[in-house]
């Protein structure tokens, strides 16, 4: 990748719609992470391998469970 895009609000709706599943900028399946990392906020570092595109997956706490303590 040549020079930074900015992504528009819709493609990264999009990008949410789908998971994070696909390149926001070339809609490619062909996308890796690094680990997350955290300090305080937690997010994750994100390229496609097809238009070299780069972003970061933020994530947010959505849930608790108990999992060995389902029936
Ligand atoms: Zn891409």
């Amino acid at each position: 990748m040549s020079e930074s895009q900015v992504l528009t609000s819709e493609q990264k709706a999009q990008y949410l719609a789908n998971n994070g599943a696909m390149c926001p900028f070339c809609q490619s399946d062909n996308i890796e992470g690094d680990t997350l990392q955290s300090d305080g906020d937690v997010w994750q570092n994100v390229r496609c391998l097809d238009c070299g595109g780069e972003w970061q997956d933020i994530y947010t706490l959505t849930a608790i469970d108990q999992p060995d303590l389902r029936d």
